[in-house]
């Protein structure tokens, strides 16, 4: 049996009822294969950054997971991909966007692959709900998330 990693996945909308696809995003990661959800963040409201369009429902979901990172990255593509999303331009709206934002304390770069997300620390949609699941997660690298929250601040978000 592979070893369990804890995982966080940033979940974003706004095209269609951004609310009710952030919802069926959190129960399609609850039935992944080889993995179990054991904690999700309150949705949220944050307005696009360097986006145009509607705002975002946003959350961010933890799984323990014994998918090896590229193939966890595979599964959140098709449920994007099943959630109908289309890209039709660089931060165009979405009907639904996951991102792998932390694999356990795992560091990995490769073309396809950025972990931790490497916008991470920078964005209040990810950041906050990422911190209301777990206050002390450290990004790896980077060290205690919680330090970059001053950073966002002029960041709306809002919780629903
Ligand atoms: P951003 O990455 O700034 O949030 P985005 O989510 O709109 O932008 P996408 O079009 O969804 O970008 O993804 C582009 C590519 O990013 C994907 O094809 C994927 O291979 C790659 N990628 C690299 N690291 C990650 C990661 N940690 N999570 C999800 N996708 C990633
Ligand atoms: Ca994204
Ligand atoms: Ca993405």
């Amino acid at each position: 049996m592979a070893a369990k990693v804890s995982a966080f996945i940033g979940i974003g909308a706004n095209l269609g009822d951004a609310r009710v696809q952030v919802e069926q995003a959190l129960a399609a990661l609850a039935r992944l294969p080889q993995s179990r959800l054991t904690a999700q963040s309150r949705l949220f409201r944050t307005a696009p950054v360097d986006a145009g369009g509607d705002d975002f429902i946003n959350a961010v979901a933890r799984i323990e997971t014994e998918l090896p990172a590229p193939a966890l990255l595979e599964q959140l593509q098709a449920l994007e991909l099943a959630a109908g999303r289309e890209r039709p331009f660089r931060n165009a709206p979405r009907t639904l966007d996951l991102d792998l934002l932390l694999y356990g304390d795992q560091v990995i770069d490769t073309p396809a692959l950025t972990v931790p997300h490497p916008r991470l620390a920078q964005r209040a949609f990810a950041l906050i709900p990422l911190l209301q699941i777990d206050p002390f997660i450290s990004i790896p690298g980077h060290g205690a998330a919680h330090q970059f929250v001053p950073r966002v601040a002029d960041q709306a978000i809002t919780k629903l």
